[in-house]
């Protein structure tokens, strides 16, 4: 055999093995994984710093993609090479052959015809693409986002939408604890071009009334659970508060949950984290600065569900317990167990979610609208508390 088909022997058998590997790490298909997106077919030679793909144009798909399918494949090399009892410097050979070898395929299609230029491994790569989209267009992600009206929200909002922008089939319910929609939030909404609902649902009064500590986003967040029951039948619902900070990385993580999944959260208590704690792959308890006696003691930020799995559930909700609020949530999703929670962010070995928190600001002061009459001042202050 020519050493050049030797290595492309050596290479397709090592493509098998990584996606048979993601296949067995996560427990889905491999016409599940959500993000693989890899045209071969078209374009020119890579121009990045290490040989990677850098032009979204000439690849035909999107930089976002092509970043990921090679960590997909460096993080599958590092599964099969960890299992294996392989040194690193085995997973680092390996994967960069398998890369060397996609760019080959890649440059040696350059300039022929599409079609007539499908090799078996190509036409296998592409139906998987088509089978990953067709995934990912049948199960949203739906992202469940508690908000209410103070200085910080739009650009909080803002903020936010931004990082949903870059994330495929979302479909973000930002639900307002108010009486009626703010205007504001309902122009951001329609310029983000994402697909979105616009929902109210107050606080009750006995709560809004009461000292201390208030059950925050409560009401908007079972309010969020009414509109999935009614409306979802698959996917993915996530709790993403408005103020925190989301690695765009998580939300194809999540698109892999089936039941209950669960990954580290930063900046949270007083021990800056709060995690699932993994020892040799297995979930053996949880690491929280506030264990309160909690079954979950986890934070909001740190958990996704699968539709089904809810829709299974009828009585699951939301308690308006501060401090619980968590807890209650996931122990209302019984049957369910610590012992079944699906691990991401590579064994809660990645922070991809912050709880980041927005210095309050005052409301501004009023404006003399009379003498300010006809200036920009007039329009301006509509756009903020
Ligand atoms: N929130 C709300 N009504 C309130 C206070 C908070 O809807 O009266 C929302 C807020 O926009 C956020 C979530 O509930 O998405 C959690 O609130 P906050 O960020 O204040 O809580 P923390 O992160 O400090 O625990
Ligand atoms: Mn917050």
């Amino acid at each position: 055999m020519k050493p050049a088909l030797k290595m492309g022997m050596i290479a397709l058998v090592g493509i098998c093995l990584v996606f048979y590997q993601y296949h067995l790490s996560f427990g889905i298909r491999v016409d599940q994984i959500p993000a693989l997106k890899f045209d071969l077919n078209a374009g020119q030679p890579p121009d990045g710093p290490d040989g990677i793909p850098v032009n979204s144009d000439t690849y035909g798909c999107s930089i976002a993609h092509q970043k990921l399918t090679e960590e997909m494949i460096r993080y599958a090399v590092d599964a099969v090479r960890k299992s294996n009892g392989l040194g690193p410097e085995i997973g680092v050979q390996l994967t960069e052959e398998i890369l060397n070898q996609l760019n080959k395929l890649t440059i040696g299609n350059r300039g022929k015809d599409r079609l007539l230029s499908q090799t078996p491994a190509q036409t296998t790569i592409n139906s998987v693409v088509a089978a990953a989209d067709k995934f990912a267009d049948e199960n949203p992600l739906y992202v469940i986002t508690p908000t209410y009206r103070r200085p910080e929200q739009v650009p909080e909002l803002t903020r936010m939408a931004h990082t949903l922008m870059l994330v495929k089939n979302v479909h973000w319910l930002v639900i307002e604890d108010a009486h009626t929609p703010t205007q504001q939030v309902t122009d951001l909404l329609q310029r983000t071009g994402l697909k979105y609902e616009h929902l109210v649902a107050p606080m009750p009064e006995q709560y809004k009334k009461k000292n201390g500590a208030k059950p925050r986003g409560v009401s908007n967040r079972n309010r969020g659970l009414q509109w999935i029951r009614a409306n979802a039948t698959s996917g993915v619902f996530y709790f993403a508060d408005d103020d925190n900070t989301y690695d765009i990385k998580l939300f194809d993580e999540i698109r892999t949950t089936r039941k209950v999944s669960m990954w580290p959260v930063g900046l949270c208590t007083k021990f800056g984290l709060s995690t699932p704690i993994v020892k040799n792959g297995k979930f053996i308890g949880f690491y929280d600065g506030w264990m309160a006696g909690r079954k979950f003691p986890v934070d909001m930020a740190g958990f996704a569900v699968s539709v089904k799995f809810l829709l299974e559930r009828p009585k699951a909700s939301m308690p308006f317990r501060p401090g619980y609020e968590e807890d209650g949530f996931l122990k209302s999703l019984a049957p369910f167990n610590p012992s079944e929670i699906e691990l991401l962010a590579d064994n809660c070995s990645q922070v991809l979610a912050w709880h980041t928190q927005t210095k309050k600001n005052e409301p501004s002061a009023a404006l003399d609208k009379e003498k300010y009459a006809s200036t920009n001042l007039i329009k301006l202050k509509q756009q903020i508390v």
